[in-house]
């Protein structure tokens, strides 16, 4: 949600598109699923907003964290459930990019290998909506270590198809791990997907980038991605790929 905060700045009742500049009435904008009518920018969205849009009303049913229960469990990078998505049922983890820069700690990565045990467990599929910076890289090794961990779940998970959905951004260890090994991989239009950033890079090669660098349109021209799916089309269109399990 913290891009949508930034922007709504003051009295929230404008928005600025930090796309096209154009000013919003931040209601029309709500109305339109946070995308921007003149010119298709997806704004980012906090988990608890993609959960109301993507779920059955009421069926999001969060998953106790370790020791926790949903309300007490610790605040992190990501909301963790079962729920309801056109009438199938499947397991859903939300990364929220405002919370630490959706970055993959080690409680951040025990909820997704959580999830994943849930999803095995269950024989349902799960469907990840990513945004993350990376690893929690302030927790060193452990950090990094949530690589190997979500990757070596991700494998060990035969029964139930994972589903990926690439928000904006979506890079590091996030990108590099467990987020690209899914069965069917989609994103939202325009979204950073990659690994390092594109000043690192540009840094350490000397040389310009290509237009539409780790753009969700450019990875999915280069057979990167399934698709490329709208917001106001990605309830269906989730729906339609459980309703095949
Ligand atoms: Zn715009």
């Amino acid at each position: 949600m913290s891009e949508v905060l930034d922007v709504a700045k003051k009295d929230g009742r404008w928005v600025e598109c930090p796309s096209c500049s154009e000013i919003i009435i931040t209601r029309k904008l709500q109305e339109n699923l946070w995308v921007c009518h003149h010119c298709n920018h997806h704004f980012r969205l906090g988990a608890r907003d993609r959960i109301d849009m993507i779920c059955d009303r009421g069926t999001f049913d969060e998953l106790r964290a370790g020791d926790y229960s949903g309300d007490e469990a610790p605040e992190e990078a990501i909301r963790a459930g079962k729920a309801s998505i056109g009438g199938k049922p499947c397991f859903l983890g939300v990364m929220d990019f405002s919370h630490k820069g959706g970055s993959m700690g080690t409680a951040l990565g025990q909820r997704i290998v959580q999830l994943m045990n849930a999803a095995e467990k269950d024989k349902l599929p799960l469907i990840m909506f990513c945004a993350s910076g990376g690893v929690r890289i302030h927790e060193g090794i452990w950090g990094l270590f949530q690589m190997l961990r979500t990757v070596h779940a991700r494998d060990k998970i035969t029964g139930s198809p994972l589903i990926t959905v690439f928000t904006d951004p979506t890079t590091g260890g996030v990108t590099a791990s467990f987020a690209s090994l899914a069965d069917i991989l989609l994103a939202e239009p325009g979204a950073r997907i990659g690994f390092a950033g594109p000043r690192v890079i540009q840094t350490v090669f000397h040389s310009e980038l290509p237009e539409g660098f780790q753009s969700a349109e450019t990875l999915l021209a280069n057979g990167f991605l399934d698709s490329i799916v709208h917001r106001r089309d990605l309830k269906d269109t989730l729906s339609f790929f459980l309703r095949w399990f």
